[in-house]
């Protein structure tokens, strides 16, 4: 029984997550993907805004769940006993932040494995943060984020500009 753990922010949870999401469901038997609620950092949606709308995603995938979690991800791997970490990799840049990072959960517990999948390349160019600039002026983000993600979007800056 192989267990893994694909860890982020999801704010919100783009194409690029999705693409990663279902193709790691694919190789391991049970997949959960775990929601950063970090209180030093700002999100545009809550954790649970970020919960349900990944679960709406994958309600087509039985072996993946979605959970929040606040604390150290290798805390959370040693109570869900899962050694491997997914995350995906968009080039080089992301590639060696990474790395840097599996390196710190390496000297934490050296049993962690983490798993670098890289994207799939109509994929590569997707970043939450970017498409969170685009929607917040308006622009096109259809085929960025699925629909559901587009029409919350567009309700989160819709509100605010209100
Ligand atoms: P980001 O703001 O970079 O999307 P996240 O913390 O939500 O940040 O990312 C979680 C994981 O998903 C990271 O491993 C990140 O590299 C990966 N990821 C994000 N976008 C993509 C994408 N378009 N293709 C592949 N992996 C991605």
């Amino acid at each position: 029984m192989q267990k893994a753990a694909f860890p982020g922010s999801f704010d919100p949870c783009t194409m690029g997550h999705l693409n990663i999401i279902r193709r790691a469901s694919l190789m391991f038997d049970e997949l959960v993907v775990v929601v950063a609620e970090n209180r030093q950092k700002r999100y545009l949606f809550s954790a649970s805004e970020r919960v349900n709308m990944i679960q709406e995603m994958i309600g087509d995938l039985p072996n993946v769940t979605v959970v929040v979690w606040d604390s150290l991800i290798v805390d959370f791997l040693h109570r869900e006993g899962i050694r491997i970490l997914v995350r995906g990799v968009r080039g080089m840049e992301d590639f060696s932040y990474e790395f840097e990072l599996s390196m710190m959960n390496k000297a934490l517990d050296r049993k962690i494995e983490t798993i670098f999948m890289t994207t799939d390349p109509e994929y590569f160019v997707l970043r939450s943060s970017s498409i969170k600039e685009l929607a917040s002026f308006n622009g096109n983000i259809s085929g960025m984020v699925p629909p559901l993600v587009a029409e919350a979007l567009k309700k989160k800056y819709g509100r605010d500009l209100s």
